[in-house]
């Protein structure tokens, strides 16, 4: 039987939340099922969902045996600090315009990202310097849209929590945090999520699950009605795309949550490896069945 915790020091990746989890990703990781120690879950995310596709044991290993993992990819570190900017800017201009007060410039957003950086690990980087370079022309571009927005901000990082019955005694929670919520010249609301790195194509937009449960979180959740449109920013390359998603439409999507978050209850949590989902995968180290990478 594998040793993950073993494993996992010598790799420097991962470590269980506890011993008692330490346990359970051993029991996963030889085949196992986690339900031989925990309870099904009883929420889930667009991420967890996502990473169930992927690979159903990976999943387990993250979300049921609730390995850690660390040090923090510096794409996604940066990606964090880029978040943590905008949302300190509009939370900022919206304080300040409460107050009647002047809305933040261009100098007090490089203030923000100083202070964003500041608590990331980038600095520590080899490359610290590139991931900084990186984010002058996304500040230009974030700059140049929102001196001149006209929307008003409702809030920012806003969780919603929708509870869905799977029958009579059961039921989950699908969670998620919606980067930003604007409300638009027609009194409906417009969910915008960030981005860095490159670019979707606009049938990935479209068809975005992701995109679909913050627009039916948005409505049944947290009673905003339904949103005029999702968003998304790729603030690196100043790209902002929307999509719409009818009342039929969300209707749909809860029953498919209803439909994944049984199949993931049900599930054996075979691995699924393959070069794209292993090459990516924190649990790795250890995962017998791993492909090799491309
Ligand atoms: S290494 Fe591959 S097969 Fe193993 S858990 Fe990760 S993604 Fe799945």
């Amino acid at each position: 039987m594998t040793n993950v915790l073993a494993v996992a020091e010598g790799a420097g990746t991962a470590r269980p939340a506890s011993p008692h989890m330490q346990e359970t990703a051993e029991h996963v990781a030889a085949g196992g099922s986690p339900f031989d120690y925990v309870a099904p879950p009883d929420w889930f995310s667009f991420s967890s969902i996502d990473m169930f596709d992927r690979c159903p044991r990976q999943y387990a290993l993250r979300y049921l045996c609730r390995l850690q993992v660390e040090p923090t990819r510096p794409a996604a570190d940066f990606g964090s600090a880029a978040h943590a900017t905008f949302e300190m800017f509009t939370r900022e201009r919206r304080e300040r315009l409460g107050r009647g007060q002047e809305p933040p410039d261009r100098a007090d957003l490089v203030r923000f990202f100083e202070v964003a950086w500041a608590t990331s690990q980038l600095a520590a980087e080899p490359d610290a310097e590139t991931w900084r370079a990186r984010a002058e022309p996304m500040l230009d571009r974030f700059w140049a849209v929102e001196s001149v927005a006209s929307t008003q901000t409702l809030s920012e990082e806003t969780r919603f929590r929708l509870r869905l019955e799977l029958d009579m005694e059961t039921s989950v929670v699908v969670t998620g945090f919606i980067d930003r919520i604007d409300r638009v010249r027609s009194g409906a609301v417009e969910l915008i999520d960030y981005k860095t790195g490159s670019p979707w194509s606009p049938e990935d937009i479209e068809s975005s699950l992701q995109l679909s449960i913050y627009a039916l979180g948005c409505r049944d959740a947290l009673g905003l009605g339904r949103p005029e449109r999702v968003t998304l920013d790729f603030v690196e390359h100043g790209l902002r795309f929307s999509a719409e998603r009818s009342d039929a439409a969300l209707d749909d999507v809860r029953e498919g949550l209803g439909r994944r978050a049984r199949e993931i209850r049900n599930s054996r949590f075979a691995p699924t490896p393959s070069s794209r989902a292993c090459g990516w995968c924190d649990f790795a180290a250890f995962c017998s069945e791993r492909a090799s990478r491309a």
